[in-house]
């Protein structure tokens, strides 16, 4: 978060004042702090220096082809879960062989595209998944690397929305089933069995659901040697949490070094699949204020992005830090901070104290690197927001926002309307 400091009352990123990049491209526009993404992605791979390992970044948490492509020069591969994902990957210069795929469905095309880019490997969810996978293999003549997606069934105390590792979830295999699936797996002609994997939710503040789920997981490991199945990688997810409001989540270093403790003595490649805490806290959404409105109950601040720009407080209750760009020393007021949607879950944030703004005036949303234009949608008809990357004094447009044309260029009228 060092990197949105105020300058002359400013805020900026990095030495670009948010009033600057707001004059050229209006609002709303995400802006992401190049210099805070490579001080996240060093606290990740310091403390894994000398460790056997690689880190596939999360794609789905931001997939700006620019910021991609700075993962790919810093040697990060990437964790995706579609074929569109696949293709801006590959697009941005990752190469095949740091990419692992994972989620529940897979199409027959999205896989034929990873087998064709010789991806490391497919996380594979269930079992019809792993035969259309060796079906595949088998038509385009490969044998296909895989790891079964365990479900460990532990609770990562998260909001429910984003805990994926209990049994009621719909993600990866039990631990019984998962036995029974390497045994057909290591069988199969066109599967190679190379790892195993689980990913039990997103923003975890604790280390002991993961300890817990890594425990689970080398009893199966051990289970699996017994029958002979042995591995080369143990892809651990991806899940640490960051500080919005007064979370306290363990550091990079700290988690790190207990799952490391944890696992050496398997003596597996470690693949890791953070998502969140390389990109939450470096990027921020930038608005408008519209409109004040005073009713006898509230003060709603109204501003120009609302839940199709960002849309983690509609969905999870999720807090972001709201910050005034301008800081003019005002007093603190308790509002709503909404946005211009026709529904009543368009928030940013609820009765929040914040610095009063006024029309005209712009505010930042903190936080909102990660799960925030990737999750963006046209609801409303409204265009999707620009996106904006600061290396210091410099900054680029890497996403031009969308214009009218765009929201109609794929629609069309039939002659019999
Ligand atoms: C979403 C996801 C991640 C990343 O989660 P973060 O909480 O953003 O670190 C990693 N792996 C898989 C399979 C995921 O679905």
């Amino acid at each position: 978060m060092h990197d949105f400091t105020y300058q002359k009352g400013i805020l900026c990123c990095g030495d670009v004042a948010l009033t600057k990049i707001a004059e050229e491209i209006g609002t709303p526009f995400y802006c992401y702090s190049l210099a805070t993404i490579k001080r996240h992605i060093d606290a990740f791979e310091d403390p894994l220096k000398g460790v056997d390992h690689q880190t596939c970044f999360s794609m789905k948490a931001n997939s700006n082809l620019a910021l991609l492509r700075y993962m790919a020069k810093q040697g990060l591969g990437v964790d995706v879960v579609s074929g569109g994902e696949l293709y801006k990957a590959l697009k941005a210069g990752i190469p095949g062989n740091k990419i692992v795929y994972s989620g529940v469905g897979k199409t027959m095309q999205e896989i034929d595209s990873a087998i064709n880019a010789g991806i490391m490997m497919f996380n594979v969810e269930s079992e019809e998944e792993l035969d259309v996978i060796n079906a595949r293999g088998s038509v385009l003549g490969k044998k296909v690397p895989i790891s079964i997606r365990v479900n460990p069934d532990v609770d990562p105390m998260t909001h429910p929305y984003i805990s994926t590792g209990m049994k009621k979830n719909k993600f990866g295999i039990d631990i019984e089933t998962a036995i029974k699936q390497y045994l057909k797996a290591s069988k199969m002609r066109n599967i190679d069995v190379v790892g195993i994997d689980c990913h039990i939710g997103s923003q975890l503040t604790d280390v002991k659901p993961f300890i817990d789920a890594i425990e689970r997981i080398k009893l199966l490991i051990a289970t699996l040697k017994t029958h002979d199945i042995h591995f080369k990688y143990l892809d651990l997810g991806g899940g640490l949490g960051i500080t919005y409001l007064d979370e306290e989540p363990p550091h990079p270093k700290d988690y790190l070094h207990a799952i490391v403790e944890k696992v050496k003595e398997l003596g597996l490649k470690l693949i890791f699949e953070p998502g969140r805490v390389i990109v939450g806290n470096a990027g921020i959404l930038v608005t408008k204020v519209l409109y004040r409105k005073e009713t006898r109950h509230k003060t709603f601040v109204i501003v120009d992005a609302g839940m199709n720009d960002l849309i983690r407080p509609s969905l999870y209750n999720a807090y972001h830090g709201i910050w005034p760009v301008e800081d003019q020393g005002e007093a603190l007021e308790i509002v709503d901070i909404v946005g211009p949607i026709c529904e009543s879950g368009d928030f940013l944030a609820k009765d929040r104290e914040v610095a009063k703004v006024t029309q005209g005036k712009l505010i930042a949303v903190m936080s909102a690197g990660a799960y925030g234009f990737t999750m963006s949608s046209n609801y409303n008809s409204r265009t999707k927001p620009a996106e904006v990357i600061v290396d210091q004094s410099q900054y680029a447009i890497v996403t031009k926002r969308q214009s009218y044309d765009d929201l109609s260029s794929l629609e069309s009228v039939p002659e019999f309307i």
